[in-house]
């Protein structure tokens, strides 16, 4: 020791002032214990580095932070205490602004309230009978750090759950990288969880954090290796740039993980390769999205690459994109209506119809939904299509009603996208309204996969259309979202069956006990039955057997224009006729 720092020790064992000041380095901890000599006992082990104040219950503690939340640096809480608990004093700061970043480190004797206490904002736990007093040094000190990382750390540009970049910034990284090496080829990459909604509602949420957050370390190890960056976009999917590589099969392979067979872990991945640099951030990853899309679905292939067919079709989209107000205003959507017979009859019975929408194109013909459907329902056109559908619909509707007079309905799709219109049930309302239609006449089919998003909303939408009167069919049934064990929770009129369903059941080798399990569970729920895509006579007789209440297909009819319909309503009309020249006839017989 030389003279100078001889002084300096010497100075601080008398000048209590220099003594504070040089504590106050490390901070200063609450302790909050009702029993006095945990106090003492943790005041020991800390006061060499930390400033202490004490607190015997919640309420003093509460007093001091509301007064001193500046100035202390941590706080170790015990649970329990007299007057006021713990966890109160851990939720009164969560819901105070100036206290909800103070770190609380919970003191327990109790395993399962940890918990309890990291949900309520405790940044760690010690438990009773007190660890070795160096392992409480640690984590003070630990708890400590961790608190300022926190702090330091940008919400805004990082995601909580990963720690990875978030889109935004991800995207501005990406520019300085282009900036930074202008001759660099780059690969735009997405990655993203075969069926991850499955794997979160088989094993939890819990299990699906964790599962994302493995993913985001394994990509993020492979961005360093690349010399490239990450980010989480949202929910399961992930974007990756870096410069082009070759394999990208042996790219899957370093980032799969999972374990036993049915909690593995199913990666796809879709490249844009060799970006184009003219090509704005955002859509190099459409593109490189667009290339995922293409595996989707197929087990075995996992790794896209866009390629020329995926250019021209962005080319067509964007093209079909800019002419649809025109085409909308010229009235180039036509409205086709295909039959549904109620099959429960001596003879099929035509029960009501489908309206489905046609682009008739000035220069490309007739132009079918599923190319325009779901580019319309990726761009939020469809509210604006869908509206118009509704709408030249119920004046079909009227029209027919006036000039059959039968007992007839048409059903509409409700894309996903409506769902979250508030003005939707005003728009049927008026809608009823104008064209003097009864809420029944009006069926909407919404999309099985609509209640898989944001399924409360969805349940709560139809629920209130339901009890205005409205019916709604579950359209696409088995495309595999909702599982049968949570039908009887959906507000639904009818259940209809995707017409894979019925080519999987008719396969050759293949048998209907699913479409027959389905049925029964339906019967049950007191829910009848639409087989959709249904092609032969044999699958309307087995159908029928089965207990399937109503058909749609090729068997009866493809989706035809408005006038072509009409002859489905002059046969029903006849048989309506007959029908009742028969009870006619009935009654006569009775009399007599
Ligand atoms: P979807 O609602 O499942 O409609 C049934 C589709 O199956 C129709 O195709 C129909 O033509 C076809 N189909 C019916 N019976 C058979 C059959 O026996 N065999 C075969 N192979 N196919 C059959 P479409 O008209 O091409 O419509 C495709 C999809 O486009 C519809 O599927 C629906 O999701 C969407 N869509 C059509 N019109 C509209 C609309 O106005 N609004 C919205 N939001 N979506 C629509
Ligand atoms: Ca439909
Ligand atoms: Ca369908």
């Amino acid at each position: 020791m030389d003279m100078r720092e001889f002084v300096d020790s010497a100075k601080r064992m008398f000048d209590p002032d220099m003594k504070r000041a040089e504590k106050k380095k490390n901070g200063t901890i609450l302790v909050v214990d009702d029993e006095l000599a945990n106090r003492l006992k943790l005041a020991a082990i800390l006061e060499e580095e930390y400033d202490i104040l004490f607190a015997e219950n919640g309420r003093q503690a509460m007093d001091l932070l509301m007064h001193r939340s500046e100035e202390i640096t941590l706080v170790i809480l015990d649970l329990r205490m007299p007057v006021m608990g713990g966890t109160r004093v851990l939720r009164e700061m969560k819901a105070r602004e100036t206290l909800r970043k103070v770190p609380v480190l919970v003191v327990t004797a109790d395993k399962n309230s940890e918990v309890e206490c990291l949900r309520l904002g405790a940044i760690d736990f010690l438990t009773k009978p007190y660890p070795a007093d160096e392992v409480i040094k640690a984590r003070v000190a630990h708890a400590i750090a961790l608190s300022r990382d926190r702090k330091i750390i940008d919400f805004s540009k990082i995601d909580a759950l990963t720690g990875l970049y978030k889109r935004d910034y991800f995207f501005q990284s990406a520019a300085k990288i282009d900036q930074q090496n202008p001759e660099k080829n780059m690969d735009a990459v997405v990655v993203d969880i075969h069926h991850f909604h499955v794997i979160n509602e088989l094993y939890g949420k819990l299990y699906g954090d964790k599962v994302l957050r493995q993913l985001g370390a394994k990509l993020t190890a492979k961005a360093k290796q690349f010399n490239g960056i990450v980010c989480r976009k949202e929910a399961d999917s992930f974007f990756a740039y870096w410069p082009h590589r070759e394999n990208y099969l042996h790219v899957l392979n370093d980032l799969s993980f999972g374990g036993g067979d049915d909690t593995s872990v199913h990666l796809r991945m879709g490249i844009y390769e060799n970006v184009e640099r003219s090509l704005d951030i955002e859509r190099r990853f459409d593109r490189a999205q667009s290339a995922a899309n293409k595996v989707r679905g197929t087990l075995y292939k996992a790794v896209g690459i866009y390629t020329h067919d995926m250019h021209e079709k962005e080319i067509l989209e964007d093209k079909l994109t800019e002419e649809f107000p025109r085409a909308l205003q010229d009235n180039q959507f036509i409205v086709y209506y295909q039959p549904k017979f109620d099959i429960q009859q001596e003879k099929p019975v035509l029960y009501g119809a489908e309206a489905l929408v046609r682009w008739i194109h000035p220069t490309k013909g007739l132009v079918g939904p599923n190319v325009f459907i779901p580019l319309f329902e990726k761009n939020g056109l469809i509210t604006e299509l869908d509206r118009y559908v509704w709408r030249q619909t119920a004046a079909q509707l009227r029209a027919w009603k006036e000039s059959y007079g039968i007992d007839f309905r048409i059903s509409v799709n409700v894309s996903r996208e409506d769902m979250g219109d508030p003005q939707l049930t005003g728009f049927f309302e008026r809608l009823l309204d104008e064209y003097k239609l009864e809420h029944g006449d009006m069926v909407l089919e919404i999309t099985e996969s609509a209640y898989a998003g944001d399924s409360k909303r969805v349940i709560s939408t139809v629920s209130r259309l339901r009890e205005m009167g409205y019916l709604a069919e579950m359209d696409d049934f088995g495309t595999g979202y909702s599982s049968l064990n949570m039908l009887h929770q959906m507000p639904i009129d009818a259940l209809k069956l995707d017409m894979q369903f019925i080519r999987d059941a008719f396969r050759p080798g293949s048998d209907t006990r699913l479409i027959q399990l389905v049925i029964e569970i339906a019967k049950y729920l007191n829910i009848p039955v639409i087989a959709e895509g249904v092609e032969t006579y044999e699958q309307v007789s087995v159908l029928k057997d089965l207990g399937c209440d109503y058909v749609q297909g090729y068997y009866f009819s493809k989706p035809i224009p408005a006038h072509e319909f009409e002859h489905f309503l002059e046969e029903r009309k006849k048989i309506d006729k007959q029908l009742h020249l028969k009870q006619e006839d009935e009654r006569i017989e009775c009399n007599v």
